[in-house]
């Protein structure tokens, strides 16, 4: 909380709601869940509002944006240095925090200042691969 505080946004009860919501929140919510959630406290809450703190806590730094799930865009206020793995089945995104230490070699750079990147591995997590077993 102490660091929604600092970036100056007006602090509304809808707003404090989805600061909440985000604060250790590893499950690289949507925009729509991140909505349906502050919805149970406060059902007034617009989707605009919801998107529109997104858009600015995105701007001020203080969440990623997540392009991975093609089907909607996905919000990680984790935003220290760290890379994903994503289920093909249910979309469900985890943590990989580990240092790979890549590196483009200078012909392949073109003349880019490069300064970071993020890796993103697929495959099916094991509640879908249950599930996929049970229908064997
Ligand atoms: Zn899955
Ligand atoms: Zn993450």
């Amino acid at each position: 909380m102490e660091r929604y505080r600092k970036i100056n946004l007006k602090l509304t009860p809808q707003r404090m709601a989805i600061f909440d919501y985000l604060d250790g929140n590893k499950a690289h919510p949507s925009a729509e869940q991140i909505y349906r959630g502050i919805r149970k406290k406060f059902p007034t809450t617009s989707f605009a509002t919801v998107y529109k703190t997104l858009e600015a806590l995105k701007k001020k730094g203080q969440i990623h944006e997540l392009t991975i799930d093609e089907s909607r865009r996905r919000y990680d206020p984790d935003t220290n240095y760290h890379h994903h793995l994503i289920c093909l089945d249910c979309k469900s995104i985890v943590d990989v925090n580990i240092d790979f230490n890549i590196t483009i070699p200078d012909d392949q750079k073109y003349s880019y200042d490069v300064i970071g990147n993020h890796i993103q591995f697929f495959g099916v997590c094991p509640k879908c691969r249950d599930n996929h077993d049970s229908q064997k």
